[in-house]
């Protein structure tokens, strides 16, 4: 029997790939197409098991709320999420404790693989720094999975007890050295004629590093949006990543 979805933000450009690609498979089936101003009720109605969300950081929370309160499991590729954010979905799992819940800033297999290879690495070297570059429409900045690579790579030198890295700067331009998560800078380009685009810069005395990522085409995030599709209902409440659903080790 195939899994009944429900995909949200379904004209968008992540929304109108995924329905695409849920019906190229033989186990999934798109039930229901909603993008804005659509009543949130068809989800019931459709018998949706999963939503896919890439709708808007704005619109995300109320989508999820209603889907986690009617019993439907939830993929998220929808960015722009805080502690805040994650404290009230997990509330809402905590009432429904079947339900499983999968938020990925990123989909794309090599993007994850990426961001872990980047977390690995910066154990090793005593600076590093995220750039990342995405087209003009975009929201959020930084982008979620630069958000999420730097909470990975500042766990990752906290496991290790890395010092703090070297910065000199004593006098700025505001924002001339990008934003900061944890010790992390990162650095938001937005320009016409890229998709989505990340280098991670590692540096210590005598070499650099850079390991970086080009998502080409939304078709690249595709097996990764299946691969949750199909895992998320074995694996109830939250889960913060997509590298908790690939096999790594
Ligand atoms: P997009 O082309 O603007 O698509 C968003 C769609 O959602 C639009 O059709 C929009 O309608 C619709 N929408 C807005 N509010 C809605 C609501 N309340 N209910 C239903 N639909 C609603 O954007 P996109 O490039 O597809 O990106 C969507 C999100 O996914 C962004 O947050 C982006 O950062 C994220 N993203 C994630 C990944 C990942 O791998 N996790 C990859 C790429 C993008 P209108 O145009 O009428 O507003």
């Amino acid at each position: 029997m195939s899994i009944k979805v429900a995909v949200l933000g379904a004209k968008g450009r992540m929304g109108s790939e995924s329905v695409k690609a849920i019906s190229g498979t033989s186990d999934l089936e798109v039930v229901a197409q909603l993008d804005l101003g659509d009543s949130l009720e068809k989800l019931i109605s459709s018998g949706a098991q999963v939503i896919v969300d890439f709708t808007h950081p704005d619109a995300v929370m109320g989508n999820l709320d209603f889907a986690i309160n009617n019993g439907i499991n939830v993929v998220v590729g929808t960015t722009g999420f805080d502690e805040k954010k994650l404290v009230q979905i997990k509330s809402w799992l905590a009432a429904n404790p079947k339900i499983g819940a999968l938020i990925a800033p990123n989909f794309g297999l090599g993007a994850v693989l990426m961001m872990q290879f980047a977390a690995q690495a910066s154990k090793y070297f005593e600076s590093v720094e995220i750039v990342e570059l995405h087209h003009p429409a975009k929201a959020d900045a930084p982008s979620g999975t630069a958000a999420r690579t730097a909470e990975l790579i500042n766990e990752a030198r906290a496991s290790v007890k890395k010092a703090t890295m070297p910065d000199a700067t004593t006098s700025e331009l505001a924002g001339a050295r990008g934003a900061k998560i944890g010790d992390v800078h990162i650095h938001s380009v937005r320009l016409r004629g890229l998709v989505a685009h990340q280098e991670v810069i590692l540096g210590d005395i005598g070499e650099t590093l850079s390991i970086r990522h080009d998502s080409i085409d939304r078709t690249g995030f595709m097996p990764g949006v299946l691969l949750a599709i199909r895992k998320v209902g074995e694996n109830p409440g939250l889960t913060f990543g997509l590298e908790n659903y690939m096999d790594l080790n």
